[in-house]
């Protein structure tokens, strides 16, 4: 049996809901501390340390380090924790000229100056990215993640087929027009990026016709490289199965929803980013 707690940082809550989701673990497991749904005053001693969120505040950041040193292992939890998400969208200008220029604001929990990843400020064991990681994940962590089988990309737990013969000549905008079953989205002109985007949810966006927009994160063969090498091999894709004019498929990979994903590199790539091999990433 695994004592395990999970702590909140700045994020939604998504990733706690995912993991109440998977239920499996409510007989083998047990949870000592959960703000979200157990009251209880401070992190215990646990074997597992579960975190989500970025570290946005002063008061984050004391709470991870003194959390993470009461725990054997330190994982962090969807696309907040590692790299970005929608913890890192107060970084943008926009955002932070409206919050400042509010009068007479407390600032309390003090903002740091920007958001950082989990492993920036604690030692983490092993990454579970996603938004949120499904339950089927949070459980493979809980059981053991040696024994998780996992594709190496999205593609592969797709299902769709892709054809030769059909090039779509524009990009359809996000969440328009009919999908066409099993055929690919990408063959229909929508912009899904299974195909370098890690495996191991099992496809649940495209299956349903949504295209993938990468929350997983990058696949082993680009987990080590930045940001450029990723948005490369998206347009070498895109060239080889469609005749979307490149500014067209530019001009998208900019857009907020993809954003929030596909720039998690450029958002915490940086001196202080340690590096993240791929044995320890779900
Ligand atoms: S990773 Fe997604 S679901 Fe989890 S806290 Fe961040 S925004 Fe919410
Ligand atoms: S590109 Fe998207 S729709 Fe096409 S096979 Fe891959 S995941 Fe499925
Ligand atoms: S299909 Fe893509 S966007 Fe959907 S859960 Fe999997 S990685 Fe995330």
């Amino acid at each position: 049996m695994i004592r395990f707690a999970v702590l909140q940082l700045s994020g939604c809550a998504g990733c706690e809901v995912s993991l109440l989701n998977a239920g499996g673990w409510l007989e083998e497991h047990r949870l000592v501390y959960m703000p979200l749904v157990i009251s209880a005053y401070d992190v215990p001693v646990v074997d597992l340390l579960l975190v989500s969120g970025g570290v946005r505040t002063d008061e984050d950041s004391y709470n991870l380090r003194r959390a993470a040193r009461r725990a054997g292992q330190v994982v962090a939890v969807g696309t907040c924790a590692m790299s970005g998400g929608v913890a890192s969208l107060g970084d943008r200008d926009e955002v932070r000229d409206l919050f400042l220029a509010e009068e007479g604001r407390r600032h309390l929990p003090r903002l740091l100056p920007r958001c950082h990843p989990i492993d920036a400020v604690a030692a983490v064991d092993l990454y579970l990215p996603g938004c949120p990681p499904t339950p089927e994940l949070f459980m493979a962590v809980l059981s053991g993640p040696a024994q998780f089988k996992a594709s190496k990309i999205v593609c592969q737990e797709c299902g769709r087929r892709k054809l030769k013969d059909m090039r779509p000549k524009r990009l359809i905008g996000f969440q328009r027009g009919e999908v066409l079953p099993d055929i690919c989205l990408v063959n229909q002109g929508y912009l899904c990026l299974g195909t370098s985007v890690r495996g191991g949810c099992r496809a649940p966006c495209p299956r349903a016709g949504h295209p993938c927009v990468g929350c997983r994160g990058p696949s082993d063969a680009l987990i080590s490289k930045d940001a450029g090498a990723w948005l490369r091999k998206i347009r070498r894709v895109f060239k080889g199965m469609t005749d979307i004019p490149e500014d067209e498929l530019n001009q998208a990979l900019v857009s907020p929803h993809l954003a929030l994903f596909l720039f998690q590199f450029s958002d915490y790539a940086g001196r202080e980013r340690p590096s993240r091999p791929k044995e320890k990433v779900l």
